[in-house]
């Protein structure tokens, strides 16, 4: 935990108490900021006993401020979001108490991502499960790379080595972490502590409770769905720790002999059956090469990991369930204490294919633009979108820890970025696939079209749009399908004047907005006076279309909202215009 100085202590009751004073019409209470301090900023509880008259003194000034200028210094002091993350907080109020809490232990948490690829959306259920829960309970999150070799065996078996450990995926993972809030204290790699699975595989195998196996797969496979026992299964311990050194002095081939741990061949479920806990690999591993040539299957890593670094609670999906068997099986055949295991059900996603083995190969094949791509849907990607991390945190954590199988819902995600995202737009005409159209009989040259910067704010600010016409005429952008749409009754050009469609052609009809039902987006369509922009589609498609000329000045990283069409981030400007990826 990091100890915070008297000048950072400040700044944080400075935040919370203009947040509070925001909510209640100027009116902060030390009790109230106490309380989301000591609710969302772990490093402040050690200061819990002391900050009092501090905050006291700072709700006083804070109290005296109008309301004008605390909204002022939130937005100065990145409070804004603070605030929204404040709100998105009281929302996980709806998760079951912790089990398994004992006295005032500190819990530990777990997070071990398979460095395959960056943390996608499938995967951040977990992580924030477990990062709410260490919030709540002031516990400790441990990061562990879970980058053996023969956690992927499947994989592995249908491609090459250990390609699927993604050496750039450890620093995506972290940087999706960071993105996502998410703290974590310590900090680890499986692939550093194969001398301790081997030192416990020899102890499983002196207990007797462990045997080299060189039956076939199939052979195995029979004997294990009939009840029965293969012909290693009685092999002396001896016998079976010079096969096991044999192993890993490089005796053996890939798959010629494998280490099972004698969980019975009575047991219900044939998966947990007799399951293998070593196997040869001679795959390279993008970390330690080739060190090493025999690797535990993750369950069995586990087991033991999760007692040496004393996580208390572990928190993960309830198709895991052999992993819970394992490790509690070695827990109890060890004498270890038991961990407290909470289980969420599966959580679907509709219509995009979350596969990182898939989005690796579609990287290479130059088919996605790479690990952020918005097919991937990584944390990178999210962000790239202009995707909140509040808005994700929400969307799952309103899931809470429910057992039920259910489906994803991106129009929840999306409604939630909304409201995190709308009160920092600016907003821009933009029209997909333009079409010129001139207007004629326009009764005077100089327009001027006021528009909303943002038409989320109420009381919002304005800018001008100047438009000139020439001899009555003037050229614009629309869309094909709004003109195609309109009938004879005139339409507005969105704060500009009204047109009228007569004989094919469009007319000037009227200036004022009084009775028009409906308004149309336009840009400029005099040469100078737009952009070309380009909006990346959450399914990789490309919508090309014409912006206005003041969309230049915004900043790449900015989220905009195109009228009539949506939000988007600009991801890039060129000489030419800009390039967006669409939110939503
Ligand atoms: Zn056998």
């Amino acid at each position: 935990m990091a100890t915070l100085s008297q000048a950072e202590i400040r700044k944080i009751i400075e935040r919370y108490a203009l947040i509070n004073a925001y909510k209640y019409d100027g009116k902060a209470q030390t009790s109230s900021v106490m309380s989301s301090i000591i609710s969302t900023e772990p490093d402040m509880r050690p200061h819990a006993k002391n900050i009092k008259p501090i905050v006291d003194e700072i709700v006083n000034s804070v109290n005296s401020m109008s309301m004008e200028s605390i909204k002022n210094a939130m937005e100065q002091k990145g409070a804004v979001c603070l605030h929204e993350r404040g709100e998105a907080v009281e929302q996980a109020e709806g998760l079951p108490p912790l089990p398994g809490l004992e006295g005032n232990k500190r819990p530990v948490f777990r997070l071990a991502p398979y460095p395959s690829g960056p943390l996608h959306i499938g995967n951040a259920r977990m992580v924030i499960l477990n990062a709410e829960y260490a919030r709540l309970t002031n516990g400790k999150i441990i990061l562990c790379f879970d980058d053996t070799i023969g956690a992927m065996q499947k994989d592995i078996e249908s491609e090459e080595g250990a390609k699927f450990v993604v050496p750039e995926a450890y620093d995506m993972i972290r940087e999706g972490l960071e993105w996502l809030g998410v703290k974590w204290q310590q900090e680890f790699y499986k692939s550093e502590r194969l001398p301790v699975y081997y030192q416990y595989c020899v102890k499983v195998i002196k207990m007797n409770m462990a045997y080299a196996c060189n039956c076939d797969v199939e052979t195995f496979r029979d004997l294990k769905n009939a009840g029965m026992s293969c012909p290693h299964h009685d092999m002396p311990p001896k016998e079976t720790l010079e096969i096991f050194q044999g192993m890993l002095d490089g005796k053996y081939n890939e798959g010629e002999v494998v280490i099972r741990l004698k969980t019975g061949v009575d047991l219900k479920d044939p998966a947990l059956r007799e399951p293998v806990i070593m196997r040869i690999s001679f795959a390279k591993h993008p970390r330690v090469g080739n060190d090493y040539i025999v690797w535990p299957l993750l369950e069995f890593s586990w087991g033991i990991d999760d007692h040496e670094f004393g996580i208390t609670h572990i928190i993960r999906g309830k198709d895991l369930y052999k992993e819970d068997f394992i490790e509690e099986f070695l827990w109890n055949l060890f004498g270890w204490k038991k961990k407290t295991i909470l289980h969420f059900g599966i959580l679907m996603f509709e219509g995009i294919k979350l596969s990182k083995t898939r989005a690796r190969q579609m990287i290479q094949s130059g088919e996605y633009l790479g690990w952020d791509d918005p097919r991937t849907w990584s944390m990178q990607s999210l962000a790239r979108r202009g995707i909140s991390p509040e808005a994700v945190r929400k969307s799952l954590l309103d899931l809470r820890l429910s057992l039920n199988d259910i489906s994803f819902s991106y129009t929840q995600l999306y409604a939630n970025n909304k409201q995190y995202i709308e009160k920092c737009v600016v907003a821009f005409s933009f029209i997909p696939d333009p079409v010129k159209w001139f207007i004629s009989e326009i009764p005077r040259s100089k327009w001027v079209a006021r528009v909303l910067v943002n038409p989320f704010v109420k009381n919002g600010n304005y800018r001008d749009i100047e438009i000139e016409a020439s001899k009555g005429k003037k050229v614009f952008y629309l869309s094909e399908a709004s003109v195609d749409a309109m009938k004879k009754s005139p339409v507005r050009l969105k704060d500009l004047f009204n047109i009228q469609k007569i004989n094919g052609e469009l007319h000037y009809h009227s200036e004022k907005p009084e009775g028009m039902k409906s308004s149309i987006p336009w840009i400029d369509g005099r040469d100078g006076n737009n952009v070309d922009v380009q909006v990346l589609m959450p399914d990789g498609s490309v919508v090309s279309g014409k912006g206005e000329s003041s969309i230049m000045a915004m900043d790449i990283g900015q989220v905009v909202y195109f009228d009539h069409f949506g939000f988007a981030r600009i991801d890039e400007i060129t000489d030419d215009g800009i390039v967006a990826w669409f939110a939503h």
